[in-house]
């Protein structure tokens, strides 16, 4: 009968294989003898010191191919996880009309405004990298929704996870440890719109909600962008609405919407065709 040890060098012995492990198109044996990839040229085998075998090794191609298989297991899951936060999305029909193809910029503030939505999103790596937000912020009707809208579709159509949604719609029912994981799992997505900050109802227990918010998407260190009717930071002398301003502007760049109103534009606009028809 054999013995353990026995068991384990014959084991041994029998490792790997006597020929070359298998070559692609391309690869090429070297002057050392092994198999080298015809790629990066790296070695693909290399050969067992107590039996002169062959057996694989990775060559750079390999191993940057399985980084990538990585990478897109790892965003497939944010996908999931974020998707399964459906319920608190405010993507709706209005939402999916919102993109770069619709976005009308004639007057010289909106072109401003496309162009740094254009921007944020071909580099967006980098802004996720230094958690680098925005805060649209303005009278109502300015757009504000539409440009946050617009970077959002962009960034998903390119399958990034960004979750859409409001303070309003993300704490409406969630109290203690349920929002403690719905933050977890918000603070999954890539991306976060806040949509209409500061329509919240205006009570302490709203205010600490609103804080744990921010502060648990500024402790993740990820990307937010908020839109807001609120004009008052500056002056804001409320110390809970100063701490929450606080964290945003650490981290979102501000940009003033001040162009005409869209909707009064488009009201407007109705208006002029409807009196020339009449007048017509
Ligand atoms: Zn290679």
């Amino acid at each position: 009968m054999q013995s353990i040890g026995d068991l384990a060098v014959s084991a041994m012995a029998q490792l790997g294989s006597e020929s070359h492990i298998p070559a692609e198109p391309g690869d090429t044996i070297g002057e050392d003898g092994m198999l080298h990839c015809g790629v990066c040229g790296q070695k693909k085998e290399f050969r067992l010191p107590f039996n002169g075998h062959y057996v694989p090794s990775m060559c750079q191609c390999r191993r940057d191919e399985l980084a990538r298989e990585e990478a897109e297991k790892q965003r497939q899951q944010e996908l999931q996880r974020v998707r399964e936060l459906a319920s608190y999305s405010l993507v709706d029909e209005r939402f999916h009309e919102s993109t770069f193809d619709h976005f009308i910029a004639s007057a010289p503030e909106d072109q401003r405004v496309l162009r740094i939505c254009r921007n944020y999103v071909e580099h967006f790596d980098e802004m996720l990298a230094r958690n680098a937000g925005l805060i649209f912020y303005g009278s109502p009707g300015t757009g504000k929704t539409f440009a946050a809208s617009c970077i959002a579709n962009a960034l998903m159509a390119q399958r990034v996870p960004v979750l859409v949604t409001s303070i309003v719609r993300l704490t409406a029912n969630m109290f203690g440890d349920d929002l403690a994981e719905l933050l977890n799992q918000m603070n999954t997505a890539r991306l976060l719109v806040l949509d209409d900050f500061g329509a919240e109802r205006n009570t302490e227990f709203k205010a600490e909600q609103i804080f744990t918010v921010i502060d648990s998407r500024y402790a993740a260190k990820k990307p937010m962008i908020i839109t807001t009717n609120l004009m008052d930071f500056k002056t804001e002398t409320d110390v809970r609405r100063k701490r929450v301003y606080d964290r945003i502007f650490e981290v979102c760049t501000p940009i003033k919407m001040d162009g005409e109103s869209k909707r009064r534009a488009e009201g407007r606009k109705m208006r002029d065709s409807i009196r020339a028809m009449l007048e017509g």
